[in-house]
């Protein structure tokens, strides 16, 4: 085998090594896309996005005790509230005084539609003005639905049947903007308190899955996500967030030790030849280095499986013998299998693969055992790929932009 990681001989320290040097290069590389610092223009202290011990440091800078951090936690992340007015625990002088120093803040909504599905989509503006796509899918059976949360501004991994994919990395998204992502999305449903315990929610689960490789993104997603499923606050369990990559093995490890929620694979192809050229990162982490890693991956069980998403284009990745390639592929692993048919958009030449043959490659891969649900694209009537909202409000943008321009000219 041309890589030595995936080798048996190779010893798991030295594995651990080598991931650890890769890991130093990855992070090395994301730090030189790092968000902007969460200060607002008149100097005041974004508080979402903080961990605990953070949010007590800055209340101990303007003199306050830290326990205050437990406090004001509760109100941020328990209650959503994001008023120092309304936190009626907190005494008066002490509420202005925090209203001067701190906000409480959320990414600004640029554009809102429901689909007829009822899938949301939203377009969130940050403060220096870049802007990043969420998405709200309810389950159709029942009251709950997942939030497609995105990491980046953009990506830079450039897989060739997404669109997000066209959009070249701007930036990191940072802690305080991730977490917003979602706490908005339960601002525009009224999903506040946080409910507890077993109590219903409509924002049930979390999905990794929106703009960018989270994984290169991996010390503000982490925040993030432990920001989220902190107990006193939001408090969502780690069973229902799944991180979605398309297969940065030396991160998969840490992601898995350190977070320890679920893992969703974008594999779309069964033979390197032609994940190179789907997913051009495969020709960093090639397909064996990539399953290796999912047998490592401690989260993952029998109740918690590893998802493999396939976007199933006609006659590219959807033959007979690729399906029975993939059973192989994931044999011995906790897995089911997503499969996606391609969603067309506006530059690209692939097209989604027939039912016939839909129904047939699941029903190899469930004759394995394995759960091959076809997932039909959400949404769709409102605008059909990832990554399309933000594109199409670029597009209203240069557009009223010239009509402006050609108005001041014509005025002129
Ligand atoms: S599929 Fe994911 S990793 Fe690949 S280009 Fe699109 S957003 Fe980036």
């Amino acid at each position: 085998m041309s890589h030595p990681v995936s080798s048996p001989e190779v010893s798991s320290s030295a594995l651990n090594d080598l991931n650890e040097a890769e890991r130093q290069r990855i992070q090395a590389k994301s730090a030189l896309f790092a968000p902007p610092t969460p200060i607002t223009d008149d100097g005041r202290r974004e508080l979402v996005g903080l961990s605990r011990e953070e949010l007590a440091d800055v209340l101990t800078e303007i003199g306050e005790k830290p326990f205050r951090a437990k406090q004001l936690w509760h109100w941020i992340y328990h209650q959503g509230v994001t008023d120092f007015a309304k936190m009626s625990t907190i005494a008066k002088p002490l509420q202005a005084k925090l209203a001067e120093h701190f906000i409480v803040g959320r990414p600004s909504l640029t554009t809102q539609q429901t689909s007829k599905d009822d899938t949301r989509k939203f377009l969130f503006r940050f403060r220096d003005g870049q802007e990043a796509e969420t998405v709200y899918i309810p389950d159709r059976r029942e009251d709950r639905g997942a939030v497609c949360i995105s990491s980046q501004v953009g990506c830079t991994l450039s897989c060739s049947f997404c669109h997000t994919g066209t959009q070249k990395l701007v930036r990191n998204l940072g802690a305080a903007e991730i977490v917003g992502q979602f706490m908005a999305a339960r601002d525009s449903y009224g999903e506040w308190p946080s409910p507890k315990g077993e109590t219903p929610r409509l924002l049930s689960t979390i999905v990794l899955m929106g703009m960018g490789e989270p994984l290169y993104n991996y010390d503000n997603v982490a925040k993030a996500m432990k920001i989220i499923m902190d107990g006193e606050g939001i408090a969502l369990s780690r069973r229902r967030i799944t991180l979605s990559t398309s297969g940065v093995v030396p991160m998969m490890d840490r992601c898995g030790d350190e977070l320890g929620i679920n893992l969703a694979i974008s594999l779309h192809a069964v033979r390197n030849d032609l994940r190179d050229q789907l997913v051009p990162l495969n020709r960093k982490y090639p397909i064996e280095e990539l399953i290796a890693a999912c047998h490592r991956y401690p989260a993952a069980s029998n109740s918690r499986r590893i998802t493999f998403e396939y976007i199933m284009i006609r006659g590219v990745n959807d033959s007979d013998e690729e399906a029975r390639e993939l059973v192989r592929l994931i044999r011995g692993l906790p897995a089911k299998v997503n499969l996606i048919p391609f969603n067309p958009w506006p530059g690209s030449d692939f097209r989604p693969s027939t039912r016939e043959r839909l129904a047939r490659f699941a029903q190899i891969i469930m004759d394995a055992g394995y759960s091959a649900p076809i997932r039909m694209p959400r949404g769709k009537d409102i605008l059909a790929a990832c990554g399309q909202l933000k594109t199409q409000s670029e597009r209203i943008r240069k557009h009223a932009h010239s009509t402006q321009q050609s108005d001041v000219s014509d005025g002129e």
